[in-house]
């Protein structure tokens, strides 16, 4: 994807509106666990020179899934970048926006999400009830010489064959 071409000789003295949206990925996050782009990417912005520099202002707004730095569940985020302000320097002909936005919206997103904290639709985070209530912890040293309980190996044998969640 790509951002219409801003074209300096086109531009107007009170400068010209772009708006849009596109909905191939512009961000490309190769990793499993990297934030997931939901399309569409919608723009509205205003773009005029200003002396040497291109001003540009309006607004810029994307969703992605991400995933709980907690319990790993996949929560909704939304960028909404409004307003959206940058000013860049003017060289050569055309501005391409794309990688400046696509840089923008990046660094907008939370860099440890958790369930509770969507911006979407919070939810309890999974990790809530998921560990057993203290009690059932197994200790790891006998508590009165420091030595490691010999309890800890007989209560591995009674965890289910495979580990948890393999049956079915
Ligand atoms: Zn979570």
């Amino acid at each position: 994807m790509n951002l219409p071409l801003i074209n300096f000789g086109d531009l107007p003295p009170d400068g010209r509106n772009y708006s849009g949206e596109f909905r191939t990925d512009p961000f490309a996050l190769p990793g499993k666990f990297d934030p997931a782009f939901v399309p569409p990417l919608r723009y509205d912005l205003n773009v005029r020179l200003d002396d040497g520099d291109v001003i540009v202002e309006g607004s810029v707004e994307a969703r992605f899934m991400l995933q709980c730095s907690r319990c790993a569940a996949k929560l909704p985020w939304a960028v909404d970048l409004d307003p959206y302000f940058t000013c860049e320097a003017k060289e050569g002909d055309t501005l391409d926006l794309t990688a400046q936005i696509r840089e923008d919206i990046l660094l907008a997103l939370p860099g440890y999400p958790r369930c509770e904290e969507s911006n979407v639709e919070p939810q309890p985070c999974q990790t809530e009830g998921a560990f057993p209530p203290e009690g059932e912890f197994i200790p790891l040293t006998d508590e009165t010489s420091g030595a490691p309980a010999q309890d800890v190996w007989k209560a591995l044998d009674r965890l289910p064959p495979g580990g948890p969640g393999s049956a079915s």
